[in-house]
């Protein structure tokens, strides 16, 4: 229904006070990040919870208070990755560049499904430039996606294609054999996920151990066990190179994997959520995605290493033909036309699932473009310095184990005390990793080798610096000289 002013309730009745409240919440989001250092994870309180989750609200209210409400019961409670002293899971920590893009991208809403609009220039310039960035052919093709995990589907679905002649495309998997996909232990559950959502079920995953906790899989059990699907008549699909482990930013050797599956025909994808960027890092890291450009499909993340807002990954695909092949379907009423606004084949929605799409390439491209690969190369080989500082640091303090060297950006340690059993050891370490996130001094996550749960920093913060790694350490032994008694004795009641 229109308001007296003939315009729609749902746009500001008034430009001028909309652009006021909009200012007032720009300068609110930029002390917000400016202020990151401040501002750790904090846990959402009962009375905050609510006010997170208000009823159904059937009338609307004033702008002011929206605005308000924004910057008091909602930003505050983030993830707490926008701090220096992140180092959880793999979380990308943002970039203010990527924020001045998000807005522009806002307020064109632009749908990048297809057609002929400016955004779609720019998602093909970005897919281009990654292409260079990881040395793959010409005649590839790209796609952005919300991130690793649905772009490892549209890897995998496309390997299948190209295997099955179409055949899964038309008919589904039920006249087909079973498929397998080989990868090292220690491989993301995005490429189980991928195989059950694509019915083949967890069971086609098949693990092939590593040479150790920090490195690539064994290649002779990698060809034994195909030889072994082989003759029991499943049908191999794909192998799938990890490029950065996340429990131990372990590297697959990739250059061998490609000769590998050059000769045996097999497609290699890679998994190169955070790690295949290290493919810009100075020597010896740069080293260890040597061949990625060799990959039938890679999947990467720029809401990881590179520091773009979430969501945001995408897949390169060495055959583009075939990667089109396997999605591309226009109905009537997604028709191209020769010119117009209809017009700008090939569409994106032709190379994954989704059809509406918004306008994620412009932060990549304004991130890529304002700070230039030089600046996030020098970044991600800081973060792997860090890890080997870190990991030093804590061999050296005498409390803390460290039980193999970082390969690349992330180090994983737990308390140092053969005295205690594995579960004794593991409660300390939740323990610390617990007693750390509260009380806001530094993050990190757990992981489990072998029987023990071990602390793990992933660091892959551009706001890192050397002293928020000797800040963290010292937080470590004071975690550690404060644990209760009933952690640290429990060894004595046994
Ligand atoms: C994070 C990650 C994934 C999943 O990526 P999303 O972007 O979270 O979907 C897959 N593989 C590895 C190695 C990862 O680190």
């Amino acid at each position: 229904m229109a308001d007296e002013t003939g315009g729609s309730k749902l746009d500001p009745a008034d430009w001028d006070a909309f652009r006021l409240e909009a200012r007032r919440l720009l300068d609110a989001a930029i002390d917000r990040m400016a202020r990151a250092r401040m501002l750790p994870w904090k846990e959402v309180g009962p009375e905050a919870r609510q006010r997170l989750m208000p009823p159904l609200p059937q009338g609307g209210q004033p702008l002011t208070g929206i605005v308000n409400t924004l910057i008091e019961d909602v930003m505050p409670y983030a993830t707490g990755n926008t701090h220096p002293r992140f180092f959880g899971w793999v979380h990308g920590t943002g970039l203010a560049s990527a924020f001045l893009a998000e807005m522009a991208a806002s307020a064109m809403n632009s749908n990048c499904g297809g057609r002929d609009h400016g955004a779609v220039y720019v998602e093909r310039a970005v897919m281009d430039w990654c292409r260079q960035i990881f040395g793959m052919a010409e005649g590839s093709s790209g796609v952005l996606t919300t991130g690793t995990s649905q772009a490892t589907l549209i890897a995998l679905v496309t390997a299948r294609h190209r295997l099955t002649g179409g055949t899964a495309r038309r008919e589904g998997i039920r006249t087909l054999p079973p498929m397998r996909v080989y990868a090292a232990a220690g491989a993301h559950q995005c490429v189980t996920k991928a195989l059950e959502a694509m019915g083949h079920g967890a069971a086609a995953l098949r693990t092939i151990a590593t040479e150790g906790p920090a490195a690539g899989m064994n290649l002779e059990r990698l060809s034994a066990t195909i030889e072994e699907d082989k003759r029991n008549g499943d049908l191999p699909l794909a192998v799938v190179a990890t490029a950065g482990s996340v429990d131990a930013g372990a590297f697959d050797r990739i250059e061998e994997l490609a000769d590998f599956c050059a000769r045996t025909g097999l497609w290699l994808h890679v998994d190169g959520a955070f790690g295949a960027w290290i493919c810009l890092a100075d020597q010896p890291w740069r080293g260890l995605a040597a061949g990625i450009g060799r990959a039938d499909s890679i999947a990467f993340d720029f809401h990881k290493w590179v520091g773009v807002q979430y969501d945001c990954g995408g897949v390169l695909l060495r055959d583009g033909a075939n990667h089109h092949e396997t999605f591309a379907s226009r109905p009537g009423y997604l028709a191209a036309q020769q010119h117009g606004l209809g017009g700008g084949d090939p569409w994106f929605c032709d190379y994954g699932l989704e059809l509406s799409r918004g306008f994620r390439a412009l932060k990549v491209w304004t991130v890529l473009q304002s700070h230039g690969l030089d600046a996030i190369a020098a970044s991600i080989t800081q973060n792997c310095r860090q890890a080997a500082y870190l990991a030093d640091r804590l061999r050296n303090g005498g409390h803390f184990r460290v039980p193999f060297a970082p390969p690349s950006n992330v180090c994983v340690f737990g308390i140092d005390r053969s005295d205690m059993s594995e579960e004794q050891r593991s409660a300390c370490n939740r323990a610390i990793c617990e007693r750390l996130q509260l009380e806001g001094t530094s993050v990190f996550s757990t992981t489990r080798i072998g029987g023990e749960v071990f602390l793990r920093a992933a660091i892959v913060n551009h706001r890192t610096t050397f002293d928020d790694i000797d800040l963290t350490v010292a937080a470590l032994d004071r975690a550690l000289e404060t644990l209760s008694p009933d952690h640290l004795n429990s060894h004595a009641d046994q």
